[in-house]
């Protein structure tokens, strides 16, 4: 059994990754050596760092699995493609993370890679695309319009055609939904989000309870040199303790806002995997034990019209990313490659604040927009 299996996740949270010797610190130092003397079973710090396996301790015991950190989100993204040899065809959502789409289709463009785009929510269309393929790919929520995938039904799909099957759980996060369980064979993070949770890093990681996909992830990650600094990591540590109550909380307040957003007269549709209306609804209660942070809404009117919401807040922050402590909304169809996006949508990233307070910032900021 795996160090804390038997504990509660917000347990495992809270006392994992501790040094547990007499005279330790309580927290795992911030390791700041490029090298470590000869004759142990450390030697170089691309290659493994203590602060690391602190943090890969407690995402691994959440997720189930065994964890590597790296540098960013797509970096893990990255390692897990490039495990993969030349020419595999990757199967991917056509809604996937932006950065993700932009990293295959690159890949896709200098013929690493074949590129089958797919819609993830559609399992005969997954079937009809996985002849030949060599990697599945999933995101569920998917960022923005919050479509969930059936892990379980396309990770069976994906194996039965020979395919390796991974799944972003960056929306989710292992406090919601557990991907390895559900028969997916590695987990990739964006750590940067609601992981580290306080928009002060850049990170990533993968879990797998493969050890020959570890082995391999980890080669890539020293081959590539793919690495988070000490510090970085320390940083999504010390957010990885609070991210059971971070996301208790975010994800009441995202259905209080969510609820309220849905019979707003300047508001069209509400994308929440917890509303009643979501699409998906008796799959989300299947799958995921809670609805997370994410709102997506779609606002009555024109791209600038919805520009403008996110010109009028005050306290809610007007930026991209999400996950952090604050509250920050943005209009993804801004970005190049967004193109298939209602040009309206916005993705609010609930935070922490008192939702009355995020409530009447994005009231007044509806109202002003409306003009
Ligand atoms: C942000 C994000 C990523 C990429 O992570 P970075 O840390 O920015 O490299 C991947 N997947 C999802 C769903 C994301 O939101």
């Amino acid at each position: 059994m795996r160090e804390g299996e038997r504990m509660r996740p917000e347990t495992k949270a809270i006392a994992l990754g501790r040094p547990r010797d007499p005279g330790d610190g309580v927290n795992a130092p911030v390791s700041f050596s490029s090298t470590y003397r000869a004759g142990g079973d450390r030697t170089y710090a691309r290659d493994v760092n203590p602060t690391w396996e602190a943090f890969e301790e407690v995402i691994g015991a959440l997720e189930g699995g065994l964890a590597l950190s790296f540098a960013s989100g797509l970096a893990a993204v990255s390692a897990v493609v490039e495990t993969l040899p030349a020419g595999t065809v990757v199967v991917a959502p056509g809604d996937a993370y932006n950065g993700t789409r932009r990293l295959l289709s690159d890949l896709a463009s200098r013929g690493r890679i074949e590129l089958r785009l797919i819609d993830q929510c559609d399992l005969d269309g997954v079937a009809a695309s996985l002849d030949g393929a060599g990697l599945l790919w999933l995101e569920s929520p998917t960022n923005p319009l919050m479509a969930i995938a059936d892990l379980t039904a396309l990770a069976e799909l994906g194996h039965t055609r020979g395919a390796l099957v991974a799944a972003d759980n960056t929306f989710a996060t292992p406090m919601l939904q557990h991907p390895l369980e559900l028969g997916v064979d590695v987990v990739v993070h964006s750590a940067t989000k609601l992981i580290a949770g306080h928009s002060d890093v850049v990170m990533g990681a993968t879990v797998t309870n493969s050890d020959e996909l570890q082995v391999a992830l980890a080669r890539r990650r020293s081959l590539h040199g793919a690495i988070p600094g000490p510090m970085e990591v320390f940083l999504a540590l010390r957010g990885l303790r609070t991210l059971p109550i971070r996301v208790e909380r975010a994800s009441a307040s995202a259905g209080e806002l969510a609820a309220r957003l849905a019979s707003h007269a300047s508001v069209d549709i509400v994308r929440f995997p917890g509303l009643s209306s979501h699409p998906q609804r008796a799959l989300v209660e299947r799958q995921m034990s809670g609805p997370g942070a994410m709102v997506s809404f779609e606002v009555k009117g024109t791209a600038a019209q919805a520009e403008a919401v996110c010109a009028a807040v005050r306290l809610i922050v007007h930026a991209t990313s999400l996950g952090g402590v604050e509250t920050s909304i943005e209009r993804r169809g801004r970005w190049e490659g967004e193109g298939h996006l209602p040009q309206s949508l916005l993705r609010l990233s609930v935070g922490l604040e008192a939702v009355d307070d995020i409530w009447d910032d994005l009231d007044q900021a509806l109202l002003a927009a409306a003009g």
